[in-house]
């Protein structure tokens, strides 16, 4: 399961880090690292001092130019940070963190992404990750150095691998309630009724067109606002239909 899970380090500064998550990761049987545009030369002697016996994680490490770059095979993009962001990403645990993976298809290719040791990820950075993990850290001080922080979470993969958890995880602490199911068969219905009215539904040859539409929105959980936006988008789509034009 380790095998799929790749760490990726972005913008790091600090050779030593570099070499400190190599090790934290060998120790925990993780082997993927990735360098996403790091501000420090690589390969580093500082690096290579400090990942001892992990240094073979150092000679197979890949370096790309950015996130977007290191991730682009992903399916599961998981990002750290050390502080709340302004804009919420669904939480993960770091025990919960396990489960994802354990839910997580045998052929997914997943990710963990940290930050630069000055700034953390971007915000740009962090909508590239699907899900979002902070390790409870104390509010006095809550910012980890690089490797503590990938010693953490490798460790939560490991004791995730060695005992299963049946449970389902504790996925999110999203802000908004999500959307009954009540509610998004409603959305359903005023989606088949709106893609009709426009002419891309067409009831004679429907072929698997709501089949795919609803997989899709499965995919997410859509929250309670979300829901009411679609909403409000296909009461205007029905609108401007029927000749009402768009509203001014
Ligand atoms: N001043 C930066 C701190 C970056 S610490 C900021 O406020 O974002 C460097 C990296 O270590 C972070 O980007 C994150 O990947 C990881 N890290 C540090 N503390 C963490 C914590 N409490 N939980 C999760 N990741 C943490």
């Amino acid at each position: 399961m380790l095998d799929r899970v790749r760490v990726v380090l972005v913008g790091t500064s600090h050779a030593g880090n570099i070499g400190g998550a190599a090790r934290a990761m060998k120790n925990m049987g993780l082997s993927r690292l990735v360098l996403a545009g790091p501000e420090v030369v690589f390969p580093h002697p500082e690096a290579t001092w400090r990942a001892v016996q992990a240094a073979d994680l150092l000679d197979t490490a890949v370096v790309t130019r950015d996130l977007a770059e290191a991730v682009a095979d992903c399916t599961l993009v998981i990002g750290t940070s050390a502080r709340e962001r302004r804009i919420q990403l669904p939480q993960v645990s770091p025990r919960g963190l396990g489960g994802l993976l354990a839910r997580s298809r045998p052929d997914e290719q997943i990710a963990l992404v940290f930050g630069r040791e000055d700034s953390g990820l971007s915000n740009e950075e962090l909508r590239m990750c699907h899900w979002h993990v902070h390790i409870p850290t104390s509010s006095s001080y809550s910012s980890l150095n690089l490797a503590a922080a990938v010693q953490i979470l490798c460790y939560e993969l490991r004791l995730a691998c060695l005992a299963p958890d049946p449970a389902p995880a504790a996925e999110s602490d999203w802000d908004e309630p999500f959307a009954t199911v009540e509610g998004v068969e409603r959305f359903y219905e005023h989606l088949e009724q709106a893609l009709t009215e426009i002419g891309f539904l067409k009831p004679s040859a429907p072929r698997q067109l709501m089949t795919r539409l609803r997989r899709l929105f499965n995919r997410v959980r859509l929250d309670q606002m979300e829901l009411n936006i679609l909403r409000g988008m296909l009461t205007e789509i029905q609108k401007a239909a029927r000749g009402g034009g768009p509203r001014t």
